[in-house]
Protein backbone atom coordinates (compact mmCIF):
# COMPACT_ATOMS: atom_id res chain seq x y z
CA UNK A 1 0.00 0.00 0.00
CA UNK A 2 1.16 3.30 -0.79
CA UNK A 3 1.26 6.27 1.31
CA UNK A 4 1.08 9.54 -0.55
CA UNK A 5 1.87 12.21 2.02
CA UNK A 6 2.11 15.93 2.16
CA UNK A 7 3.94 17.67 4.08
CA UNK A 8 5.04 21.44 4.82
CA UNK A 9 9.01 22.88 4.19
CA UNK A 10 9.95 26.51 4.77
CA UNK A 11 13.03 27.45 3.22
CA UNK A 12 14.28 30.04 5.90
CA UNK A 13 15.25 33.46 5.79
CA UNK A 14 19.28 32.45 5.89
CA UNK A 15 18.80 30.40 2.56
CA UNK A 16 16.38 33.02 0.40
CA UNK A 17 18.70 35.62 1.46
CA UNK A 18 21.98 33.19 -0.25
CA UNK A 19 20.00 32.69 -3.32
CA UNK A 20 19.38 29.62 -2.76
CA UNK A 21 15.91 28.84 -2.98
CA UNK A 22 16.09 26.94 -6.23
CA UNK A 23 18.72 24.56 -5.49
CA UNK A 24 17.31 23.16 -2.83
CA UNK A 25 13.74 23.00 -5.31
CA UNK A 26 15.79 21.14 -7.28
CA UNK A 27 17.00 18.70 -4.31
CA UNK A 28 13.44 18.18 -3.66
CA UNK A 29 12.32 17.54 -7.19
CA UNK A 30 15.27 15.36 -7.99
CA UNK A 31 14.15 13.03 -4.75
CA UNK A 32 11.29 12.27 -6.07
CA UNK A 33 9.03 15.19 -4.33
CA UNK A 34 6.18 17.32 -6.27
CA UNK A 35 5.90 20.89 -5.12
CA UNK A 36 2.14 21.16 -4.91
CA UNK A 37 1.98 24.71 -3.58
CA UNK A 38 4.68 27.80 -2.71
CA UNK A 39 4.67 30.94 -1.89
CA UNK A 40 7.08 33.88 -0.91
CA UNK A 41 6.13 35.47 2.29
CA UNK A 42 7.55 37.39 5.53
CA UNK A 43 5.49 37.07 8.78
CA UNK A 44 5.14 38.90 11.89
CA UNK A 45 6.90 37.39 15.18
CA UNK A 46 3.35 37.29 16.49
CA UNK A 47 2.76 34.41 13.81
CA UNK A 48 6.54 33.30 14.00
CA UNK A 49 5.57 32.78 17.78
CA UNK A 50 2.05 30.77 17.16
CA UNK A 51 4.30 28.51 14.33
CA UNK A 52 6.58 27.39 16.68
CA UNK A 53 4.59 27.61 19.78
CA UNK A 54 5.56 24.03 20.57
CA UNK A 55 9.09 25.71 21.34
CA UNK A 56 7.65 28.45 23.34
CA UNK A 57 9.53 27.30 26.87
CA UNK A 58 12.93 26.30 25.09
CA UNK A 59 15.65 29.00 25.71
CA UNK A 60 16.17 29.68 21.73
CA UNK A 61 13.01 30.85 21.34
CA UNK A 62 12.87 34.38 21.19
CA UNK A 63 15.50 34.40 18.86
CA UNK A 64 14.11 31.68 16.96
CA UNK A 65 11.18 33.84 16.54
CA UNK A 66 12.81 36.95 15.67
CA UNK A 67 14.48 35.24 12.95
CA UNK A 68 12.05 33.44 11.28
CA UNK A 69 10.41 36.70 10.88
CA UNK A 70 13.34 38.51 9.96
CA UNK A 71 13.06 38.24 5.78
CA UNK A 72 11.44 36.65 3.28
CA UNK A 73 10.91 33.00 3.18
CA UNK A 74 9.26 30.33 0.93
CA UNK A 75 6.28 27.76 2.33
CA UNK A 76 5.84 24.94 0.30
CA UNK A 77 3.36 21.99 0.39
CA UNK A 78 5.51 18.83 -0.65
CA UNK A 79 3.90 15.25 -2.09
CA UNK A 80 5.60 11.92 -1.79
CA UNK A 81 5.23 8.73 -0.61
CA UNK A 82 5.84 8.74 3.63
CA UNK A 83 6.50 12.69 2.33
CA UNK A 84 7.26 13.74 6.20
CA UNK A 85 9.83 11.17 6.71
CA UNK A 86 11.37 11.71 3.21
CA UNK A 87 11.63 15.34 4.18
CA UNK A 88 12.76 14.73 7.64
CA UNK A 89 15.43 12.97 6.20
CA UNK A 90 16.19 14.66 2.96
CA UNK A 91 16.67 17.92 5.61
CA UNK A 92 19.25 16.33 8.09
CA UNK A 93 19.93 16.85 11.82
CA UNK A 94 18.74 20.11 13.45
CA UNK A 95 22.42 20.98 13.38
CA UNK A 96 24.29 21.24 10.15
CA UNK A 97 27.57 20.33 11.35
CA UNK A 98 25.68 16.77 12.76
CA UNK A 99 24.33 16.65 9.38
CA UNK A 100 24.51 13.69 7.14
CA UNK A 101 26.50 14.18 3.63
CA UNK A 102 24.21 14.69 0.70
CA UNK A 103 21.34 16.84 3.35
CA UNK A 104 19.87 20.31 2.66
CA UNK A 105 21.54 20.99 5.88
CA UNK A 106 24.52 19.54 5.36
CA UNK A 107 25.07 21.53 2.03
CA UNK A 108 23.52 25.02 3.12
CA UNK A 109 23.12 25.21 6.81
CA UNK A 110 25.33 27.97 8.61
CA UNK A 111 24.45 26.89 12.01
CA UNK A 112 21.92 25.34 14.35
CA UNK A 113 19.79 28.44 14.19
CA UNK A 114 20.51 29.42 10.38
CA UNK A 115 19.57 25.35 9.19
CA UNK A 116 18.01 26.85 6.20
CA UNK A 117 15.40 24.79 5.84
CA UNK A 118 11.99 23.52 8.15
CA UNK A 119 10.21 20.03 7.97
CA UNK A 120 7.04 18.89 9.63
CA UNK A 121 8.22 16.09 12.07
CA UNK A 122 5.16 13.89 12.19
CA UNK A 123 2.27 13.98 9.55
CA UNK A 124 -0.25 15.37 12.28
CA UNK A 125 1.98 18.34 12.08
CA UNK A 126 2.02 18.39 8.68
CA UNK A 127 -1.69 18.53 8.76
CA UNK A 128 -1.92 21.37 11.64
CA UNK A 129 1.36 23.50 9.62
CA UNK A 130 -0.07 22.94 5.70
CA UNK A 131 -3.28 24.71 7.28
CA UNK A 132 -1.63 27.30 8.82
CA UNK A 133 0.20 28.86 5.93
CA UNK A 134 -2.46 27.33 3.61
CA UNK A 135 -6.07 27.93 4.96
CA UNK A 136 -7.58 29.71 1.57
N1 LIG B 1 16.99 25.81 17.18
C1 LIG B 1 17.94 26.68 17.71
N2 LIG B 1 18.74 26.24 18.73
C2 LIG B 1 18.65 24.98 19.24
C3 LIG B 1 17.69 24.11 18.71
C4 LIG B 1 16.87 24.56 17.68
O1 LIG B 1 18.06 27.81 17.27
O2 LIG B 1 19.41 24.64 20.17
C5 LIG B 1 16.12 26.28 16.09
C6 LIG B 1 16.53 25.69 14.75
O3 LIG B 1 16.37 26.70 13.76
C7 LIG B 1 15.52 24.58 14.55
C8 LIG B 1 14.27 25.17 15.20
O4 LIG B 1 14.79 25.87 16.33
O5 LIG B 1 15.36 24.29 13.19
C9 LIG B 1 13.24 24.17 15.66
O6 LIG B 1 13.88 23.21 16.48
P1 LIG B 1 13.57 21.66 16.31
O7 LIG B 1 14.15 20.95 17.48
O8 LIG B 1 12.11 21.46 16.06
O9 LIG B 1 14.44 21.28 15.03
P2 LIG B 1 14.00 20.86 13.54
O10 LIG B 1 12.68 20.14 13.64
O11 LIG B 1 13.92 22.14 12.75
O12 LIG B 1 15.12 19.97 13.06
MG1 LIG C 1 10.92 20.67 14.59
Amino acid sequence: MSNVEKTLSIIKPDAVERNLDDQIKEMYINNGFKIVQEKKIQIEKLEAEKFYKVHETKPFYNELCNYLSSGPIIVMILEKVNAVLANRELMGSTNPKEAREGTIRKKFGISIDKNSVHGSDSPENAKIEIDFFFND
